[in-house]
């Protein structure tokens, strides 16, 4: 069932996606080589409770999940494409593609979005990945409009991946956000241009393109992160978008 948000429902979470934005800002900045992603993690949870918000993913259990997440972000790196956990051994090095996935909670509602983060000087086609996935998302959000439907924003997503050469990662959708982290409907990365459920006023939803540069086919690791099957290279930006009477607003940019 799609819980459509009230105007004033949207403004609260106009604020806390701008707080989430400032969060991932931060974050992007300050992330280097020699850094732990269990340091990325003490400072994302510092900053987001520094203004009084809580970390949606901290105790959070997905379905399918093994167990609740320990953690504020999930922190993947490489060909995990997303829910990594942060570990005090795992050390970001030069060259590393870090994505950012980070969800917080303002007065009852959840915001979600993420960044891929290049260390350093990265590889070409790294640097394409990341473009493109970037462009993917701002393709699938500029669809998200009242009166086109999920099917255009899968679509405009799926086009420019695999016009680059690239993949959509399988079986990993975004979703729609508000009181719970995730709600209906699923937001496919893929789709066909007039189907699906129509987009309409006070609908929220996370836009995530995860794209990788090999095949789309992904393994579930032990520790309930997802990585690309051939280990090929994946990049994932996210934003949460609300669908208002007459366009839209992307609230966590
Ligand atoms: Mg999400």
């Amino acid at each position: 069932m799609i819980y459509l948000k009230s105007s004033e429902e949207i403004e609260i979470m106009t604020e806390g996606g701008r707080r989430l934005a400032a969060v991932l800002r931060a974050l992007t900045a300050n992330v280097r080589a020699g850094m732990t992603t269990q340091d990325v993690d003490k400072m994302a949870y510092d900053l987001i409770t520094a203004t009084g918000d809580r970390p949606s993913f901290l105790n959070y259990k997905p379905e399918g999940a093994h167990k609740a997440y320990p953690a504020t972000i999930c922190i993947s790196l490489n060909e995990v494409i997303v829910h990594g956990t942060p570990s005090p051994y795992d050390v970001i090095r030069e060259g590393d593609l870090v994505k950012l996935d980070l969800g917080l909670i303002h007065r009852g509602f959840h915001l979600d979005a993420a960044r891929t983060v290049g260390i350093g000087t990265v590889k070409p086609e790294a640097k394409r990945l990341i473009a493109t996935t970037r462009k993917a998302l701002d393709a699938g959000m500029k669809e998200a409009l009242p009166g086109h439907t999920l099917g255009d924003v899968g679509f405009a997503i799926q086009d420019v991946a695999e016009k680059a050469g690239f993949s959509i990662a399988e079986g990993l959708t975004g979703h729609g956000v508000g009181r719970s982290l995730h709600e209906d409907p699923a937001v496919f990365n893929f789709g066909r241009r007039g189907r699906g459920d129509v987009l309409e006023e006070g609908m929220v939803i996370a836009i995530e393109p995860m794209i990788n540069i090999g095949e789309g086919d992904i393994r579930q690791l032990k520790n309930d992160s997802y990585a690309s099957r051939d280990g090929s290279l994946s990049a994932h930006f996210e934003n949460t978008v609300a669908i208002l009477k007459n366009g839209q607003r992307i609230l966590t940019e």
